[in-house]
C-alpha cells in the first residue's frame, strides 16, 4: 500500500480517511459504523483520558460505572430525552440463541427466550443513573453527587465517519446532582471550562465557548454549553458539551431531597461529555499532507531517534550516544523511542514517523559522532537543524514546549481569520461558499429562522458565544431586531 496520502486540497475527506488508516489510528470493522481503534490511536486516546481524568478529579469528581443496558420503561421516563434519542437506539429483545432446525450449522434467536422487558443499549446514561440516584439521595447532606463514568455508548447513526461520528463510541459522561439551580448551572459552566482548558492547552485546539440554541440543545436539557472548534476545511466541530438539566430528570425519576429548611424539593442536575470525536478534531486541526501532526502533550512518543550507519561498529557507537540521550530525556519525563530496526531503511522510518506525527526526530550519523552533534527535525514545521549534543535534553524540552505553543497559535490564527461578520443574507451565502468558517451574524432568536437558514445553506447555529457582548442589529435573514450575534457554520 502506498504511504502517500491524497492531498487535502484534492479531497479533504479522502485525505482524512486515508490518514486515519495509514497512520494506524483506526479502521472500519465488520460492524457498520463501528470502528477498531488500533494501538497507536488508542495510545493517543489514553493520553487524553489520563489528563481529563486528572482534571475531573481535581474538580472534585469521582469515577463509577453503571450498566450498559437501560430497561425501556426507565428509558422512556424523561420524555424529551427519550424522544430525542429514540430513532438512534439499539434494542435487546432476546437473551439466547439456539441451533436453527432448518439450517444445519446455523444459529437463530430462541423464540422462547424473549425478554419480558426490552433493554435499550445506552445512547447516554441519564435514565439508568437518575433511577439509581433516587436511592442515594434523601437529604441535602447527600448532595452534591459528582460522578463521572468512562464508557462506550451506542447511537445508531446513519452517516458515519471514523472517530467523528460512529455508531458506537467511547466517551466519558459526568452526571451530577445538586441542591440548587445556581449550583447546577455553575457546575455545567465549570465543566465546559474544564473542556475548553483541556482542548486548548493539551490538544492545542482553540475553541469558542457558547450556548446551544433550543433546537441544537441536548434532548432533556434546559441549557447546553458547548465548545466549538474550526477544522482546516472551514467546517466546525462540536468538541464537547455540558448540559444544565434543571429538575427534568429528578421529576421523571422522582428524586427529591429534604433541604436545610426541612422542605422537600426536586434535585438539580447536570451532565457533560466528550468522546473519541476529539481524535477527529485533533487530526483535522493540525495534520498535513504528510500525515498526522501531534502536539507534544498528546504524542505517545514525543521524540524518535534514528541511527544512520554503515557497519555494526558505527551502530554500536551511535547506540551508545542514543542511550545517553534517552536516559536524559526520560529523566525529564519526555517519551522517546530508539528506532534501530534493521528491517527498514532510514527513509522508510522517516516516512513512518512523519505519517504518525512524532513531534521531534533525532538523526545520528557518523558525521555527528565526529562533531558531537545530532540532526533535529520538527514534524510541525518540517524544518531541520544541526544541534550540539551538549545540553540536548534541555534544548529538546524547551523545543517541545515551543512546538505545543506554536501549534496552538497557528490554529488560533487560522480560526480567527475564518470568523467573518456579515450583515446580509447574500453576504452570508457568499462567505459560506467561498471562505467557509464561522459566520458571525445577527439572528432573531426563532427556530423558524434557524431552520430556514439551515434548509437553504446547510449552516447551523454552532453557538451563542458566551463572551459576545450585547449589540443591537437586524437578523441576517428576517431583518427582525436582534440583541446579539451568533456563530453559524457548516459542521461535522
Ligand atoms: P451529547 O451527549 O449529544 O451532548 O454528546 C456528548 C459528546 O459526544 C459531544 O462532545 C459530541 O460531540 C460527542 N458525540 C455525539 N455523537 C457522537 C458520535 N456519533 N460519535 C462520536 N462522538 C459523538
Amino acid at each position: 500500500m502506498s504511504k502517500k496520502l491524497t492531498s487535502r486540497t484534492q479531497d479533504y475527506s479522502k485525505w482524512y480517511n486515508e490518514l486515519v488508516v495509514k497512520a494506524d489510528l483506526a479502521e472500519n470493522s465488520a460492524v457498520r459504523g463501528c470502528m477498531v481503534i488500533k494501538p497507536y490511536g488508542f495510545a493517543i486516546w489514553e493520553k487524553m483520558q489520563a489528563e481529563l481524568d486528572r482534571m475531573f478529579k481535581e474538580t472534585g469528581h469521582q469515577n463509577a460505572y453503571f450498566p450498559l443496558f437501560i430497561p425501556k420503561s426507565l428509558f422512556e421516563a424523561e420524555e424529551k430525552n427519550a424522544e430525542g434519542f429514540a430513532k438512534e437506539c439499539a434494542v435487546v429483545t432476546h437473551y439466547r440463541l439456539q441451533n436453527d432446525p432448518d439450517k444445519p450449522g446455523k444459529l437463530r434467536v430462541d423464540p422462547e427466550a424473549k425478554l419480558e422487558e426490552e433493554l435499550v443499549v445506552r445512547p447516554t446514561s441519564e435514565a439508568i443513573i437518575w433511577n439509581t440516584y433516587k436511592n442515594w439521595i434523601q437529604s441535602y447532606r447527600d448532595l452534591p453527587i459528582l460522578i463521572n463514568q468512562w464508557a462506550n455508548v451506542v447511537r445508531w447513526e446513519m452517516r458515519t465517519r471514523l472517530f467523528l461520528r460512529t455508531a458506537e463510541f467511547l466517551w466519558q459522561e459526568g452526571h451530577t446532582a445538586h441542591e440548587t439551580k445556581g449550583e447546577a448551572l455553575a457546575e455545567a459552566e465549570l465543566m465546559n471550562n474544564v473542556y475548553a482548558i483541556f482542548v486548548e492547552n493539551f490538544m492545542a485546539i482553540p475553541v469558542i465557548k457558547g450556548l446551544k440554541t433550543e433546537s441544537e440543545r441536548f434532548a432533556g436539557a434546559d441549557e447546553t454549553y458547548c465548545i466549538e472548534a474550526l477544522m482546516q476545511d472551514g467546517k466546525a466541530l462540536q468538541a464537547g458539551t455540558s448540559h444544565y438539566l434543571g429538575q427534568n430528570f429528578a421529576r421523571a425519576f422522582d428524586v427529591k431531597y429534604v433541604n436545610k429548611e426541612g422542605k422537600q424539593d426536586y434535585v438539580w442536575a447536570t451532565s457533560w461529555g466528550v468522546s473519541t470525536r476529539l481524535m477527529g478534531a485533533l487530526i483535522m486541526t493540525h495534520s498535513d499532507d504528510n500525515g498526522l501532526v501531534l502536539p507534544p502533550n498528546l504524542a505517545p512518543n514525543q521524540v524518535v531517534i534514528i541511527p544512520i550507519y554503515k557497519n555494526e561498529e558505527q551502530l554500536e557507537e551511535i547506540s551508545n550516544v542514543a542511550n545517553g540521550i534517552m536516559k536524559e530525556l526520560k529523566s525529564k519525563s519526555i517519551s522517546v523511542k530508539y528506532d534501530s530496526r534493521d528491517t527498514f531503511r532510514p527513509g522508510a522510518k522517516f516516512a513512518q514517523h512523519e505519517l504518525q506525527g512524532v513531534p521531534l526526530r533525532i538523526v545520528i550519523g557518523p558525521k555527528d559522532l565526529e562533531n558531537n552533534t545530532v540532526e533535529l527535525a520538527r514534524r510541525d514545521t518540517l524544518t531541520k537543524s544541526i544541534v550540539a549534543l551538549e545540553n540536548l535534553a534541555e534544548t529538546i524540552e524547551s523545543l517541545l514546549n515551543q512546538i505545543q505553543k506554536e501549534m496552538f497559535q497557528k490554529a488560533l490564527d487560522f480560526r480567527d481569520a475564518h470568523i467573518t461578520n456579515v450583515e446580509t443574507f447574500d453576504e452570508f451565502k457568499e462567505i459560506l461558499d467561498t471562505k467557509g468558517g464561522f459566520i458571525s451574524a445577527h439572528w432573531d432568536g426563532t427556530s423558524e429562522t434557524e431552520d430556514r437558514i439551515k434548509e437553504q445553506t446547510k449552516a447551523t447555529i454552532r453557538c451563542i458565544p458566551l463572551d459576545n457582548i450585547e449589540e443591537s442589529g437586524l437578523c441576517v435573514y428576517s431583518k427582525k431586531p436582534s440583541k446579539r450575534r451568533v456563530l453559524f457554520a457548516k459542521a461535522y
